[in-house]
């Protein structure tokens, strides 16, 4: 008799995908923040994010006492968006680098809601965040603008999670549009919150 090579019992790799996850097309766009992912290419990557980025660290440096409020108990306040934010840049980065260099790994799982049930952002202020923001931005654009003609192409598997067979152009339109969904996100807090300081 045979062992499996990945069969109970035994250590997968990162890189091996559960068997009961079912790879799901990615999608293409998101009619809630109106973005399409083919709008982003290597050559406007940098311009899209930093405006994205800069509006949202505006915003939440905007925000006040404001940023620590949730609207309603589904929402999260405006700093845990934009420490959300700040984490997707800190794990699609990681995504990114990781499919350059093995042939289609899975990505980590972020674990959003745990993260914060989990408490794990009670330590930040609106001050860190912000600056986290530009740093990580800055980073993010480094490293995109560092890879070579045809990287874009290399695929991944998102996360267990997010269960979609993507290339890295893919992922890193999606940079872009977490900061620009999660900015939506955070002004519509501002609008719910009203003008009180
Ligand atoms: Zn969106």
């Amino acid at each position: 008799m045979t062992t499996p090579r990945w069969g109970p019992g035994s250590t997968s790799p990162a890189a091996a995908l559960p068997h009961y996850i079912v790879v799901m097309p990615a999608p293409t766009s998101c009619t809630a923040c109106d973005f399409s992912w083919d709008e982003i290419t290597r050559h406007n990557f940098a311009a899209r994010l930093s405006v994205e980025n800069e509006a949202l660290v505006a915003a939440l440096s905007s925000a006040g006492a404001r940023a620590t409020r949730r609207p309603s108990p589904a929402r999260w306040s405006v700093l845990e968006y934009a420490a959300h934010v700040r984490d997707v840049l800190i794990s699609i980065r990681e995504r990114v680098i990781l499919a350059v260099v093995l042939e289609r790994p899975t990505g980590v799982a972020m674990y959003r809601d745990e993260r914060v049930d989990a408490g794990l952002y009670r330590n930040d202020t609106s001050g860190d965040v912000a600056e986290e923001l530009q740093v990580l931005a800055r980073l993010v654009i480094a490293t995109v603008s560092s890879l070579g003609d045809g990287v874009q192409d290399r695929t991944l598997v998102f996360s267990p999670q997010s269960p979609h067979e993507v290339t890295i152009g893919w992922a890193i339109a999606q940079l872009v549009h977490e900061v620009r969904h999660h900015l939506m996100d955070v002004r519509e807090n501002l609008t719910l919150l009203g003008d009180a300081p």
